[in-house]
């Protein structure tokens, strides 16, 4: 496994590989987990190179607490992507990506931002979008995989592999989860072993609403937000149920799987997001 922590020797290495080789990306935050591995197995899958990059971006962080307490685990990463045969890691400093100064880019997703974490997270998905259109520029990848446990960045990703013009295609993965149904996150390393018992009434609270689906959105929704605040150990900060493609508010169902609904929630401190597509 190649690593890299400079862009120019990556894009140089990059340089000399051959054409025909179909590169797949997988960017991450690091502390890595089996969400994570899934997404390289599916790159492993269906490109011939692997490249994961691993780099905390300060421009999608709208709280320097959060920044600050990102879990790290470089070499711990690095020895598990080695294992499950990931051919190159990127991970850079922040100077390496950033000038002095740099802020986040200006973008424009229109309603598809305007919803969710595009409000709870004030410039997060300008971050995500700046460091994202970094990356592809950069790597250029032919197929960049991502996460369905982060939706709406999914679908902003795909707004803005289209603004860019890019042929570079953008692959949804299935969300990971514990035994239990609590997503895989880097940041439940932050919780104990009773806060991820509690965190995972999240994921019943969408189970129950796709096995209640025919009490219709408003009831159900009301449902959750009694559901959640009955148990004082969940801070809910939203339930929305939206259209999966334009992460529009839908007030009736949409045709089978296009429909997402996606909770953002505090568990001891810790902001947890989870969602399921019905
Ligand atoms: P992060 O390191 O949190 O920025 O995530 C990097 C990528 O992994 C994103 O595309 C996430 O959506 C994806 N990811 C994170 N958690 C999971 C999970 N539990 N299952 C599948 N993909 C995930």
């Amino acid at each position: 496994m190649k690593i890299f922590t400079a862009k120019k020797k990556l894009t140089h290495y990059l340089q000399k590989l051959e054409k025909k080789h179909l590169i797949g990306f997988v960017p991450t935050m690091g502390a890595l987990h089996e969400g994570h591995i899934s997404l390289i197995k599916e790159s492993n899958k269906e490109c011939d190179v692997t490249i994961c990059s691993i780099f905390i971006n300060p421009t999608q962080f709208n709280n320097s607490v959060d920044l600050a307490n990102y879990p790290n685990s470089l070499e711990k990463d690095l020895a598990l992507l080695k294992k499950r045969n990931c051919d190159i890691v990127y991970a850079p400093k922040v100077s390496d990506l950033y000038k002095k100064g740099e802020v986040a880019k200006n973008f424009s997703f229109g309603n598809m931002a305007n919803l969710m974490e595009g409000i709870h997270r004030p410039g997060h998905f300008n971050g995500v979008a700046t460091i994202i259109e970094k990356f592809f520029k950069i790597i250029k990848p032919s197929k960049a995989f991502f996460g369905e446990k982060d939706i709406q960045q999914l679908q902003i990703v795909k707004a803005l592999a289209k603004q860019m013009k890019t042929s570079i295609e953008i692959i949804n993965v299935p969300t990971k989860r514990d035994e239990n149904g609590l997503a895989k996150s880097s940041r439940n390393t932050l919780l104990s072993v009773s806060d991820k018992k509690t965190a995972s009434f999240i994921y019943s609270s969408l189970l129950y609403c796709r096995d209640n689906k025919t009490k219709g959105i408003k009831t159900l929704k009301e449902d959750i937000i009694e559901l959640i605040n009955s148990n004082k150990n969940i801070k809910l900060e939203y339930i929305e149920f939206v259209n999966l493609e334009t992460m529009q508010r839908i007030e009736d169902w949409e045709e089978e799987n296009n429909n997402a609904i996606c909770i953002a929630a505090y568990v001891a401190g810790v902001r947890l997001i989870d969602n399921i597509i019905l």
